[in-house]
């Protein structure tokens, strides 16, 4: 590999004299070539346009004051340091220095006026500045010879202002000139929205001329910034939109389609009538795997809508036109409960289903891959083992990935590569545990079709939801026994938030301890992430079969899990958790007959903001509403789950503030793709880099 210095060095050679630390500390603030200059854009700006009396100078505010010298002393002490009074006729400002050179201490001579720019503060001298920006100011002139708003840049040790000043000033002088900075959006898209020139718009970003204008650019508000956020959203979606093209043109996929055979005899045996939306998505889905383009559709639904049983229908239609199944979740104990529930679906149809699992034997390990390779096993469930090297199919033609978020867009394209026939590939069906509001869906899986299930099967009871202090814990153990006497079942989640997985375990064996303790006529269980796979499923197993009253367990059971039985749920320091995964959490109960209930157990005093967040939850049972608010509140990296979150790193966009452009940006998207492949191009290059991340995977 080529040392990052190295390799970033040769971007700036023959423009700039940049020494390579220099070059590094650019790269991470992004800036890898000179046009990325042009796109690192202003935090904020100081004001040097108008002047301040000192008379109005209050502390606390940032301003612009000039003054005749009258004092200045080095006072020592243990750190030495310089003061210098200034006075303007109506008051008087100390600038004080700890750190200055001789010749700097030789220019502040009294009667000489200065400039300074700094943060006014209340000192035990009367008002001060500390390190203030300064310039010694001809004494015959009144005013600011500086003029408008310096920008001032996000930055990293080492680089200081006048650096990036400079050198942004230069990259700026370059655009205007014509010579980097190109047009990239359509004219009409610009008329369509008001939003002006590139390079206008560059200018007024690192130089604005009113105070107006600065503060709408900094709010993000002001045309020039958001044609530089419409810019960036549009190339992120191209270069989705581009490597969905590239992923369907690459191989054909197999035409899977069914006899019915399978189909109907599995409809005839299951015990409930699909909903209306999960005959729509079935349709859609069964459309795209008809088709020799391979599918890359994306299912969303809320917890519990019945998503498996798409994965079922899609899984059966594949079997019947003979080809195989890989089916992946993101948890061992997920992938059992996708095996046990499909064994029970699909072995009285004859359809050969098994699990490849961390814990099998070597052998037994071998013989499975034997019988995926021959074609025997038609439909094989498993984590991200699935991926492994070994394992090659006989004739894939169906790969499912369940509660996608926990996958990234490189798992997500790890199969392509093993259908077994080197001409294929296999059709892509995707679920996700969270739903995902429709304009982060847009954004984060525009390479994927979508499918929402938007409705519950009938008869789920609503949730009952409360929030309550852990100084009530007594009262929460009372209900658990109550509810267990009726024969019902409940989950206690023990959650640490942001701490190892040894002490999620340690603090679920003690709360287990303590549960077990207070009630000594239930059957109390325990599963948390450090138990061995066998472990666990013993213990689910149990759970399931109703042999466990009170499962005690860590965030494992966030996704999947399905006992329709459990009916109460106890989350403890639900304050700490985002919305959406509460919901998720909470999705595991209200899944059969009786009535289910809820407890957010938070660890008091709530801030009004925490309350407001878990009073969400108690008025709505909605997974998209509640995930838009969670998109609110925290933003999309928190929703999708770390992994997605390198994927939507934006420079200057926020998904949160520019959803409104959302719709645009699509359709423009749509518009370019067809219309300006080379625009496309230069978008993608500008925005993402030559390498465009995505094409590696
Ligand atoms: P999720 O979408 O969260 O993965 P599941 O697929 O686990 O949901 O389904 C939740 C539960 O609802 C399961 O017990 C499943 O058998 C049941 N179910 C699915 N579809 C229907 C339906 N149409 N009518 C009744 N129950 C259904
Ligand atoms: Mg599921």
């Amino acid at each position: 590999m080529i040392t990052a210095v190295g390799a970033l060095e040769a971007p700036f050679t023959g423009w700039e004299n940049l020494n390579p630390h220099r070059v590094a500390r650019l790269a991470r603030l992004g800036i890898r070539r000179v046009e990325d200059l042009l796109f690192h854009l202003p935090l904020r700006y100081e004001d040097w346009s108008t002047i301040l009396p000192l008379e109005h100078a209050r502390p606390g505010q940032s301003a612009l004051v000039a003054g005749v010298v009258e004092l200045v002393e080095v006072v020592g002490g243990r750190r030495r340091q310089l003061l210098c009074r200034i006075s303007d006729g109506t008051g008087r400002l100390t600038l004080q220095f700890f750190h200055f050179y001789s010749n700097q201490r030789k220019r502040l001579q009294a009667g000489v006026r200065l400039l300074c720019y700094g943060e006014v503060r209340s000192g035990p001298a009367g008002l001060q500045m500390v390190h203030p920006q300064w310039r010694v100011l001809a004494t015959d002139r009144s005013g600011s010879s500086e003029k408008g708003f310096k920008p001032v840049y996000p930055s990293t040790e080492g680089l200081d202002q006048a650096f990036l000043r400079r050198l942004i000033h230069r990259a700026l002088g370059e655009a205007m000139a014509g010579r980097m900075g190109d047009e990239l959006l359509p004219r009409r898209l610009r008329e369509e929205l008001g939003l002006p020139k590139l390079v206008d718009a560059l200018r007024l970003l690192h130089a604005p001329t009113s105070a107006e204008a600065a503060s709408e650019l900094m709010a993000r508000r002001h045309p020039a910034v958001r044609r530089i956020i419409l810019e960036e959203l549009l190339a992120h979606r191209l270069s989705l939109l581009r490597l969905r093209g590239r992923r369907q043109l690459a191989k054909p996929a197999p035409t899977l389609q069914g006899t019915g055979a399978l189909l109907e005899a599995w409809f005839a045996r299951l015990p409930f009538r699909l909903t209306l939306a999960q005959r729509r998505v079935m349709r859609e889905v069964a459309k795209d795997m008809g088709q020799a383009r391979p599918m890359l559709r994306l299912v969303q639904g809320d917890v519990g809508c019945g998503k498996t049983v798409i994965a079922a229908l899609a899984a059966l239609t594949t079997v019947e036109a003979g080809w195989q199944v890989a089916f992946m979740a993101p948890t061992e104990l997920l992938a059992e409960q996708h095996y046990r529930t499909f064994q029970r679906w699909l072995a009285p149809l004859g359809v050969e289903t098994a699990w490849l699992t961390g814990r099998l034997t070597p052998s037994g390990r071998r013989d499975h891959i034997k019988r995926l390779a021959s074609g025997e096993i038609r439909v094989v469930m498993g984590t991200h083992a699935l991926f492994q090297e070994q394992v090659v199919f006989n004739r894939l033609g169906l790969a499912i990935v369940d509660e996608q978020h926990r996958f990234g867009v490189h798992q997500r394209l790890a199969l392509k590569n093993k259908s077994g026939m080197e001409e294929v590939q296999p059709h892509q069906l995707i679920m996700t545990a969270t739903p995902i509001p429709r304009t982060l869906a847009m954004t984060a899986f525009a390479d994927l079709d979508v499918s929402v299930i938007d409705e519950l099967p009938p008869g789920r009871k609503p949730i009952t939801t409360v929030a309550i202090s852990d100084a009530r814990r007594g009262q929460v153990i009372e209900r658990i026994r109550h509810a267990c006497a009726e024969g019902r079942q409940a989950y206690w989640v023990c959650t640490r938030v942001e701490e190892s997985e040894a002490c999620q375990t340690e603090a679920a064996e003690a709360t287990a301890q303590r549960l077990r303790e207070s009630l000594p006529e239930l059957r109390v269980g325990l599963v948390h992430g450090r138990m061995k796979g066998v472990e666990k499923e013993t213990v689910m197993a149990a759970f399931e079969a109703g042999e466990l009253q009170l499962l005690v367990a860590t965030t494992v059971i966030e996704v999947g899990v399905d006992v329709p039985n459990a009916s109460l749920m106890v989350i403890e320091n639900a304050e700490r958790f985002g919305l959406a995964q509460l919901h998720q959490l909470r999705g595991r109960i209200g899944r059969g007959a009786a009535a289910s209930s809820c407890v957010l157990m938070y660890h008091g005093p709530l801030s009004q903001a925490a309350q407001a967040r878990l009073a969400i939850l108690r008025y709505t049972q909605d997974g998209f509403r509640i995930a838009q608010r969670d998109l609110e509140l925290r933003g999309p990296g928190e929703l999708l789950g770390t992994r997605q979150t390198g994927e939507l790193h934006y420079r200057v966009a926020d998904l949160r503030r520019d959803t409104d452009l959302l719709p645009q940006v699509r359709r423009w998207a749509a518009i370019l793709l067809r219309g300006c492949p080379d625009r496309v191009d230069a978008l993608i290059t500008r925005w993402i880099g030559e390498a465009e991340r995505y094409a590696r995977v």
